[in-house]
């Protein structure tokens, strides 16, 4: 007993304290059926959402900066918001400052309001706009809608072929997300704005956020910590999934994946879906853009568009997560290249009558 005594107070030690790969001590944290937490650096973590029947959505980023605490993309829900507010306090030992929202979309905004009234919120002059123009309706929308569609998901799980059973678990998690919330939401808009870039300073770490203009919406942020070569890319980077770019500008887009792949200070990104990854995410999903438009742009006649939405998913992307959103994205491409090639006839007509 006298042997065993101290093994039995070392192990309780080690169970209450460990340390993580950056040789920080690491508190015990509830684990999340929402997301997991990462150290991905010194004083740097990220939440990556949970996609079997997760109600976070998107990956989420915690920084400390020393003397403040900034938040990234808090979340679709409040729920799972709560969770990373409560993480974030334990994590850094003190309430958040900022909460950053990199864009409009609901998955990565609807989280605001549970670090109200501590902290400030952060965006882009356009994306708050945006926030403040489409809320209500797509709240009211979802409310009205969410129950038959989140029946009709629950309905396809029942015969689900294996790609399906792999992921319909994220869209159950999803409508239940937004059903369980629909009744105590209310928009939370920025009350720090920004138009290019914005610097949070503090006593160890510095962020700087970057706006990049029609990209996956008309006003992406980024979040940048240049010391430790970190970048929190929101969904201008969707890792190993099929991005969502009906809301978006193709060529733009790769214009800044571009940039940021030649960026030599930046090593590690945090995708707004997916793991984090290295420099070969932004060139994968460079060529994905580029492939899916050029399809697009090729498809000139009614037919061939036809014979495009019945194509499979090309071999390079069929295993790739989030299928569903793949002839979605090339509908819209096909009606961008449409109306592109309808307005150079409509200019070149004007020409000819000079
Ligand atoms: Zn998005």
């Amino acid at each position: 007993m006298r042997i065993l005594l101290p093994i039995l107070i070392l192990s309780c030690v080690s169970v209450l304290f460990s340390h993580d790969v950056f040789g920080q001590r690491k508190k015990k944290l509830r684990p999340s059926r929402n997301f997991t937490i990462e150290a991905i650096a010194p004083n740097v973590w990220v939440a990556i959402h949970n996609e079997y029947f997760g109600k976070a959505i998107c990956n989420a980023g915690i920084i400390d900066l020393g003397d403040k605490t900034v938040i990234f993309d808090p979340f679709m829900t409040p729920s799972a918001a709560v969770e990373l507010r409560d993480i974030a306090r334990k994590l850094t030992r003190r309430n958040y400052a900022y909460v950053v929202n990199s864009h409009y979309h609901n998955d990565h905004i609807r989280g605001n309001q549970v670090f109200l009234p501590n902290a400030t919120i952060v965006t882009t002059t356009t994306t708050r706009d945006q926030i403040e123009r489409n809320e209500p309706g797509e709240q009211e929308w979802e409310k009205k809608h969410a129950p038959t569609l989140l029946a009709a998901v629950r309905k396809r799980m029942v015969n689900a072929n294996e790609t399906e059973r792999a992921e319909l678990p994220y869209w159950v998690g999803y409508y239940e997300g937004i059903l369980e919330s629909s009744d105590q939401l209310f928009t939370a808009l920025a009350d720090q704005i920004f138009d290019d870039s914005m610097w949070i300073e503090g006593n160890q770490l510095s962020v700087k956020i970057v706006e990049c203009k029609n990209g996956h919406t008309v006003s992406d942020a980024v979040l940048l910590i240049p010391k430790l070569g970190i970048a929190f890319m929101g969904d201008l980077l969707c890792a190993d999934r099929h991005p969502w770019i009906s809301d978006g500008d193709v060529d733009g887009w790769r214009q800044h994946l571009k940039v940021f792949y030649e960026d030599k200070l930046y090593t590690t990104y945090l995708p707004g879906h997916g793991k984090v990854s290295g420099k070969p995410a932004l060139k994968i999903l460079y060529d994905y853009l580029g492939d899916v438009k050029r399809m697009c742009d090729e498809a000139r006649t009614d037919s061939a568009q036809a014979e495009l939405m019945n194509k499979p998913i090309p071999d390079e992307y069929k295993s790739w997560f989030c299928g569903r959103f793949y002839q979605p994205n090339l509908q819209y491409l096909i009606n961008v290249a449409k109306a592109k090639r309808q307005a150079s006839i409509r200019n070149g007509k004007k020409e000819g009558q000079r």
